[in-house]
C-alpha cells in the first residue's frame, strides 16, 4: 500500500508566472534569501526581471547542455552557499526536467548536507528540504509532480534519482506561455515522456487504482495533443502541462517499466537526452508494447518527426557491456515490467539485440 505524497499547491494558467513574486514573498523568512535556479536558455531573455528578485536573492542560470550529474548538483549547491552566512529560505526551479530536478536535489542537499550521490536510491533523504517551488518551461517529464530528481553518476555509471517524499515540490506554477519557445522536436520527445511513463506504469505488475487513474487521464490528454493538427497551439501547451503533471503524479505512485532502464543506458553511455532516448527505445520494443509502438509511429508520422536510427551501430563490445550494466541495474522497473525473473528474459544477448535495433 502506498501512502501517497503529492505536490502541495498547483497554480495553472496563462501568465501564472506573474503570481510567483507574491508567492515567494509569502514564504520568504526574515533573513533567508531566495535562490532561483533557471534554465540557461532564459539567460538573455526578459525572464529575470519578471522574477522581481530582491537585492539579496540569487539568480543562477543553469547549464543544461548536458542532463544533470551528481557533480554538477554538488557544484550548484556549493555556489549557493559561497559568501553567505545564512541558508536560502526558498528554492525556485525554472526550466525543463533537468532544471526542476536540480532544484529539488539542491533543496534536499542544503537541508541535509552531504553530496548528491549519497541520496541516490530509495528513501535515503533524512529530512524535509528547503521550501521549493517548481516552474516547468518544457512539459513531459513529470518532474514537477514526481517524488524523484534524476542525476547521472559518472563515478558508478548509473543514472538514478533521489526517490523520496522530500523530493516533491511544495508549490508548482504551470504557465503554458513559458513553453512557447521550445523547439518542436524537443517538445515532441519530452512530451512523449509522459506517454511512455503512463504506458509503462499501466503495463506493470505493481499497480494501484490511484496511479492508474492519473495515468489513464494523462494518456487521454497526450493522445488529444499528438493526434491534433498543431501540437504546440496555446491550448495544447496547456494540455501538455496538465498531462505532464498528471503523468508525474501517476509515476510518483507507480513504477516505470521496460523503456526507462535502456533509455538510462543510452543517456549514461552515449549522452542521448532523456526524451529522445525514450523514443528510440520505445520503437525497438514492438514485442513488449505492440499497440503503443504502432500508435507512437502514427504520432511521429502526423507530426513529421524524424528521429535518429542506428544509434548503437559500430559500438565496441565494451560499450555494449556498459549499456547492459547501466540498464540491468534498474531492478525495480524491470521487475515491474517482467517479473522477478527479469534477468532470464532480458539476457545480455537479448538486450544487445534490442540495442542493435535502435
Ligand atoms: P531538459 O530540461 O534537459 O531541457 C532540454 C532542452 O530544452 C535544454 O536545452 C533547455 O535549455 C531547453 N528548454 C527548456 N525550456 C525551454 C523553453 N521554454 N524554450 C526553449 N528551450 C527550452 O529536458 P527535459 O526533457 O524536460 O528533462 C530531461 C531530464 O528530466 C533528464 O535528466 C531526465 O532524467 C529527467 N527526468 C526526471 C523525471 C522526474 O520525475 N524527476 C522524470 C523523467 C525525466
Ligand atoms: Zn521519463
Amino acid at each position: 500500500m502506498t501512502n501517497i505524497k503529492n505536490v502541495g499547491q498547483c497554480l495553472l494558467g496563462s501568465n501564472a508566472l506573474g503570481k510567483l513574486p507574491g508567492i515567494v514573498a509569502e514564504w520568504r523568512s526574515q533573513d533567508g534569501f531566495a535562490a532561483y535556479l533557471v534554465d540557461g536558455f532564459f539567460e538573455d531573455k526578459s525572464l529575470k526581471a519578471r522574477l522581481e528578485p530582491q537585492e539579496d536573492d540569487l539568480v543562477i542560470f543553469l547549464d543544461t547542455n548536458e542532463e544533470p550529474t551528481t557533480q554538477y548538483v554538488d557544484e550548484v549547491t556549493a555556489s549557493i552557499l559561497r559568501d553567505r552566512t545564512e541558508m536560502p529560505s526558498i528554492i525556485v526551479g525554472i526550466g525543463g526536467g533537468s532544471s526542476l530536478d536540480i532544484a529539488k536535489a539542491v533543496s534536499n542537499l542544503l537541508a541535509n548536507g552531504g553530496n548528491a550521490a549519497d541520496y541516490q536510491g530509495w528513501d535515503l533523504v533524512p529530512s524535509q528540504g528547503i521550501y521549493k517551488i517548481g516552474v516547468p518551461t518544457l512539459s513531459g517529464t513529470g518532474a514537477e509532480s514526481s517524488r524523484t530528481c534524476v542525476m547521472m553518476n559518472k563515478q558508478n555509471n548509473v543514472k538514478l534519482g533521489m526517490n523520496s517524499n522530500f523530493s516533491v515540490f511544495d508549490q508548482i506554477i504551470l504557465d503554458p506561455d513559458l513553453s512557447r519557445t521550445v523547439e518542436k522536436d524537443q517538445y515532441f520527445t519530452t512530451g512523449m515522456d509522459t506517454y511512455v511513463h503512463c504506458v509503462e506504469s499501466l503495463h506493470g505488475q505493481y499497480r494501484n487504482l490511484i496511479s492508474d487513474a492519473f495515468s489513464h487521464q494523462a494518456l487521454a490528454l497526450s493522445r488529444e495533443i499528438f493526434f491534433s493538427a498543431d501540437i504546440m497551439s496555446d491550448e495544447n501547451r496547456e494540455r501538455m502541462m496538465v498531462a505532464s503533471y498528471l503523468g508525474g503524479c501517476g509515476i510518483a505512485n507507480g513504477l516505470v517499466g521496460l523503456v526507462h532502464p535502456p533509455s538510462s543506458g543510452l543517456s549514461m553511455v552515449l549522452g542521448i537526452r532523456h526524451g529522445l532516448a525514450n523514443c528510440i527505445v520505445l520503437e525497438a520494443l514492438d514485442e513488449f508494447y505492440p499497440k503503443e509502438v504502432e500508435e507512437f509511429r502514427e504520432f511521429k508520422k502526423r507530426n513529421n518527426i524524424q528521429l535518429p536510427t542506428g544509434v548503437c551501430s559500430g559500438l565496441s563490445d565494451s560499450k555494449f557491456d556498459d549499456l547492459y550494466e547501466a540498464t540491468i541495474v534498474h531492478e525495480k522497473p524491470l521487475e515491474n515490467a517482467l517479473g522477478s525473473n527479469f534477468r532470464d528474459i532480458l539476457t545480455k544477448k537479448k538486450l544487445r539485440g534490442l540495442f542493435e535495433a535502435m
